[in-house]
């Protein structure tokens, strides 16, 4: 049985202020969740804050990106051991903005989610496919090579420690939600395709939608047999949202 996962993923946004405010209201609603396990990724330098206010709750917490690299000359980069350094247990690779905005290839996330495992983190590999491609009939094309990079470079078993997030990218802050029945298509194809090569890591594999999901359309999507919870981005900004997401993952 895999317990559901419902991560935040605060992307560029928040204050020190808000940032506080919106844990002490994830805190006082997080105890009606106890089937489903909770986490929240916030940028680098909140890290620090968010494991003051989250160590001893049932929250866990993590990073958006890491280097490849263990130390030394990488101007602006920060390492898994840094991480784990102040009690991160997630960080998230291969976010489609990362991909997008900075160039990421799919070889380059592979080694980030290989530097995850090595510095002790789980990491939450994103894949999914862009509007165009969807449109093209290669969804599963481009979930597949995501996917088989990492396959390719820490085994299917290296992979079984990590978590898989399907994201079309078409439907990332857009307020386009893929239906239920769209999501579970690629989720079975993704699970499919780790079966090729081990069906134990397929069955046990945590496979997370993500795009514009709210308390409104979770529980349909979470109800589906591949999908087993969430990565959130907008809704995970307010309490209320993402511990209604949490419920419906519960
Ligand atoms: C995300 O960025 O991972 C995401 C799913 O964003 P949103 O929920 O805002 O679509």
């Amino acid at each position: 049985m895999r317990k559901p996962l419902v991560a935040g993923n605060w992307k560029m946004n928040g204050s020190l202020e808000s940032v506080r405010e919106l844990l002490e209201g994830l805190k006082s609603g997080i105890d009606a969740v106890s089937n489903a396990e909770v986490a929240v990724c916030p940028p680098y330098v909140f890290v620090p804050e968010v494991q003051k206010l989250l160590d001893g709750s049932a929250i866990s917490w993590g990073g958006q990106d890491l280097s490849v690299e263990v130390s030394g000359a990488y101007t602006g980069e920060i390492a898994a051991s840094m991480l784990s350094d102040f009690g991160c247990k997630y960080v998230i690779v291969g976010h489609s903005e990362r991909r997008s905005y900075h160039g990421e290839s799919d070889e380059l996330v592979a080694k980030k989610f290989a530097a995850a495992r090595a510095g002790g983190l789980v990491p939450i590999l994103c894949v999914g496919e862009t509007l165009e491609e969807r449109e093209q009939g290669i969804t599963e094309d481009v979930c597949a090579r995501q996917l088989d990079a990492v396959i390719d470079l820490v085994g299917v078993d290296g992979l079984a420690c990590g978590v898989i997030a399907y994201e079309p990218v078409w439907a990332i802050g857009t307020g386009k939600t893929a239906t239920p029945e769209q999501a579970q298509d690629v989720h079975a194809f993704i699970r499919g395709r780790i079966a090729e090569k081990s069906a134990e890591v397929a069955e046990g594999m945590r496979i997370l939608y993500g795009g514009s999901m709210k308390p409104g359309n979770a529980k349909e999507l979470i109800g589906k047999p591949d999908i087993d919870g969430g990565l959130i981005g907008g809704a995970s900004l307010v309490a209320e949202d993402f511990l209604g997401i949490c419920t419906a993952a519960n």
